[in-house]
């Protein structure tokens, strides 16, 4: 019998952050087996970080949502879509349409979102459709409209080549969205002039390029920039016929940005006044400056005023609409501008037109020719879930995100899920701590699976292409969208059988009633209204406006200095700074910030599953600078247990030179299924923005105390174990199972604790009394099922040890004695993985540095390999050349110590 072989490489768009890199993906016989970077993608040009080079490890997998659930039975797809539908429609009745609601995702496809927000809108007829971009980039949308007229990203990422100063506000780039970051590496390299500025309260690794730090403390950004706006009126540096002739409201701003003078500005951001002129300095003397933005500016009580602050000086410079200048929000998820696209948020119609605005209203019900409409603005995600809780919502369904983990004051959120009617949610991972709280769970596709097209932050439509079929009876979200708009009795306008049916359709509403008689709307793809099904399967990355007069799309918008406002010209916010925010709590003295780890992305149900990906960072941390770490009474392996007026998280601290004082930093990757105590959005505060909603995620004000624990556990389990601790911490280990960090707080006795773990097998083990360390194997058919190791101090084995004594070729009989003796072979003690594409550690660097002081990162990635792939870790690697370099302490001087000590 001939085996059937079939292979094919597809192009494709990596599922993570809103850089939107090509990825071409390697298919054999139904399953991804290996992806890179495609050349030709204008993204990334053939590149792919640590995260998008890892796909392939993420893809199949035995925590797949197969079936759908109604009330724990398992039922056909059929009955699950009819029992949505009936549920729904029997609130409705009952209580009106604003009783339901949809929380979406930019994760979702925009084709999805586009058949969601029709189904909620134009037939539902409520605007109770929110998704979690509103907590990526809503501040900046709310800013782009107020200043431009249109939620319009000005700028594109060729920019980055072209500019002549590089302002990056609240953004590790470096780790949030690595391939800019590269380009912004070779921008330095390719012209020394530029000048890059980082603004962030943290030195991050993204401060490896700056020319220029400034460390601000958190929430002050628009003190700062309105110093700038002053400093260029006051320096003869504002453009004065661009200003005049195609913007508005300029002495309002000029009033507002001149409440500071430059020392009060220097003391509210807590940076020199020479630091601070310095930045003014270059701000006006650069022909070109392009402001990159993210969540640091957009996640606050104030963000759309700190973006608006920031455009008003790109609009009194005359910096927009030039290559190599304008404000550039950057979002974090893959399809946050796709969302806003088909108006995906609650605030907005389709299409780019706006719930107010009667005329809009009109006609896209006139063009979806549907029976209702919204008529006002829905709730927005954190109203959503107050509504959820109040009972006024009786009905959500949930899609493609874990809003118990990443909403703020995760308490009330599981509160208001519980008390819900009827939540609804679809998901493709069965590790989704929402999914606790589902009375239906819908098996959605997922990357790889799902089938459309995605918007990146440059406005670039990419094809994310279905390689792969969907297993189980896991469905793509517009047929389950689709499936319940018919159930629900709305069949006509949802009889689409392909997602080419829906982006053409889609296209055509972006030209309706757009330009000519009609004011212009920017989103304006109609110029891909009538590409076949062939064609659209085949359509190669466009950025919008694409229509009569930009058939090949529009790479930078603006040049011809007309905005989409009614007088057609920008406008400036005046904008002032509330002084932050909680009222100041002796109680909660230091301010809490939150943000990603290098090779995590999200609540990791998707990078948590590759065991390359968590070997850089294995656990959650809070970061502390030096002398809180010692003001506080921190030591070694100590945890942090952090408070705020909202909830409380426990985890390890970690001692950050770069944090600044009086703040600390925790990742927000950890859940109930991965660290059940360091999930960090319990502390958040459900403060947000007054405009955007967008909830604060960079401020709230805690308390931290250290926690000693009396023992650290470190085990390797081949199946999922159950721990009752105060603290743990789960990762995937290569080829072996998986691994658990924790703690104990109170004694626990060693044996007793071993038996909780398991009882199927004979455990052996091995306790060093003066040590205080125990070692334990558990075996079960001449195999070892786990391994466990407590001991009083943090003193982690390597996992790559403890992986190869599971892998074939070493007996169990060989292995346990090493194993209860902890006799780790040199070749494992590589320490922290710094390179997770080829997997290199932190010791195998500082000994080829010992004995290579003078080594360059190119020296270094010719012997070693690290760093000459993704370049995700070449940062790091620069620190440890850095403090490789630092001078060493004598031995003199360690006799000298030690001596005293004695
Ligand atoms: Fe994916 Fe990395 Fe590209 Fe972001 S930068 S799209 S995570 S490969």
């Amino acid at each position: 019998m001939t085996a059937h072989f079939k292979q094919s490489v597809q192009c494709t768009t990596c599922p993570y952050c809103g850089v939107g890199c090509g990825v071409d993906a390697t298919v054999i016989n139904d399953k991804i087996t290996a992806v890179k970077g495609t050349q030709h993608h204008p993204a990334n040009r053939g590149k792919l970080c640590v995260k998008g080079t890892h796909l392939a490890d993420t893809v199949g997998g035995d925590d797949r949502v197969l079936n759908a659930v109604v009330d724990g039975e398992v039922v056909s797809n059929e009955l699950a879509s009819r029992a949505v539908a009936e549920r729904f429609n029997q609130i409705i009745q009952e209580h009106g349409p604003d009783a339901v609601a949809f929380y979406v995702s930019g994760q979702i496809l925009t084709e999805d979102y586009y058949v969601a927000n029709k189904l909620m809108k134009g037939y539902i007829g409520s605007a109770n459709i929110d998704t979690n971009s509103r907590l990526c980039m809503s501040s900046a949308v709310a800013a782009y409209k107020r200043s431009l007229g249109s939620d319009t990203v000005p700028t594109c990422y060729e920019d980055i080549d072209l500019t002549q100063m590089l302002v990056l506000v609240g953004s590790n780039a470096a780790w949030t969205h690595p391939i800019l970051f590269q380009r912004m590496q070779q921008a330095k390299a390719n012209n020394p002039s530029l000048k890059i500025v980082i603004i962030d309260p943290r030195e991050s690794a993204t401060c490896d390029i700056a020319d220029l730090h400034l460390p601000i403390k958190p929430g002050s950004d628009i003190a700062l920039f309105n110093g700038l706006l002053d400093f260029l009126i006051e320096n003869g540096a504002v453009d004065d016929a661009f200003v005049a002739h195609h913007t508005e409201q300029f002495r309002q701003a000029a009033v507002s940005a001149s409440a500071y003078s430059l020392a009060e500005v220097s003391a509210i951001c807590g940076v020199s006044q020479k630091a601070l002129r310095q930045f003014y300095q270059w701000f006006v003397e650069a022909p070109s400056t392009l402001s990159f933005y993210s969540q640091g500016v957009n996640q606050s009580v104030q963000g759309v005023d700190k973006c608006n602050a920031i455009i008003n000086c790109h609009l009194a410079s005359g910096q927009i609409g030039k290559p190599g200048a304008g404000p550039f929000s950057i979002t974090g998820q893959p399809n946050a501008m796709g969302g806003r696209e088909v108006g995906g948020l609650a605030n907005m119609l389709a299409a780019h037109m706006n719930i107010e605005t009667t005329q809009h209203r009109d006609w896209v019900q006139d063009f979806w020719q549907s029976p209702t409409m919204c008529h006002t603005a829905g709730l927005k995600a954190v109203d959503l879930f107050e509504a959820i809780g109040s009972g006024r919502v009786k009905a959500v369904w949930i899609m493609a995100t874990n809003p118990v983990v990443s909403l703020p004051n995760r308490n009330a959120i599981e509160q208001a899920l519980a008390s819900c009617e009827c939540v609804v949610v679809s998901e493709c991972f069965t590790q989704n701590d929402t999914l606790a709280y589902a009375d239906i769970i819908l098996p959605a596709s997922t990357w790889g699976e799902k089938n459309g097209t995605v918007t990146n932050s440059e406005r670039c439509i990419s094809r994310q292409r279905g390689l792969i079929a969907p297993p189980g009876q896991a469905q793509h979200d517009w047929q389950w969208l689709t499936q319940v708009a018919q159930a629900m009795g709305f069949v006509e306008g949802f009889n689409y059988t392909h997602p080419h049916g829906i982006f053409v359709e889609h296209a055509r509403l972006s030209g309706w009633c757009n330009g000519g008689d009609y004011p212009f709307r920017a989103f304006d793809i109609s110029g891909l209204a009538e590409l076949t099904r062939a064609q659209y399967d085949a359509l190669a990355p466009i950025q919008w406006p694409v229509n009569q007069e930009h058939p090949y799309g529009t790479q930078r918008m603006f040049a011809d200095k007309r905005f989409f406002t009614e007088t057609g010209k920008a406008r400036f916010i005046p904008v002032t700074l509330q002084q932050h925010q909680e009222p100041a709590d002796k109680a909660y003295p230091w301010i809490l910030t939150s943000g990603r780890y290098r090779d995590q992305w999200h609540t990791m149900t998707r990078t948590g599953r590759s065991a390359t990906l968590a070997a850089n960072q294995t656990e959650p941390m809070l970061a502390l600078a030096p002398k809180d770490v010692e003001a506080l009474g921190f030591v070694e392996g100590d945890l942090a247990q952090v408070k705020s007026p909202y909830g409380q998280i426990l985890l390890p601290f970690t001692e950050a030179k770069g944090q600044r004082q009086g703040t600390c930093f925790a990742p927000i990757h950890w859940t109930a299924q991965t660290a059940p105590s360091a999930n960090v959005a319990r502390c958040y505060s459900p403060r947000k923005d007054a405009i955007s909603g967008q909830p604060d995620s960079k401020y709230v004000q805690v308390s931290i105390a250290p926690v000693t624990p009396t023992q650290h556990w470190q085990i390797l389990s081949r199946l999922e174990i159950s721990l009752d601790l105060p603290y743990w911490a789960k990762l995937p280990v290569a080829q072996s199972g998986i691994g658990y960090v924790a703690a104990s707080i109170e004694a626990v006795e060693p044996v007793s604790f071993m038996n909780t773990l398991s009882s199927d097998g004979e455990w052996v083990h091995l306790s060093n009394q003066p040590k205080g360390q125990f070692s334990a194997v558990l075996l079960k058919d001449g195999q070892i099922q786990m391994m466990v190791f407590g001991q009083p101090s943090k003193d982690l084995l390597p996992w790559p040890w403890l992986s190869s004594v599971r892998q074939a070729g070493v007996s169990a009989k060989e292995a346990i004695g090493p194993l209860l003796l902890r006799d780790v072979p040199l070749e494992f003690s590589q320490g922290q993985t710094i390179c997770s594409c080829f997997k290199v550690g932190e010791n195998t660097i500082t000994s080829h540095l010992s004995q290579h002081p003078h080594a360059t990162l190119e020296d270094l990635g010719k012997a070693l390999q690290c760093g000459t792939n993704c370049g995700s870790c070449r940062p790091e690697l620069k620190q440890i050349i850095e403090r490789a370099k630092a001078p060493r302490v004598s031995l003199e001087h360690i006799i000298h110590t030690t001596n005293t000590l004695v």
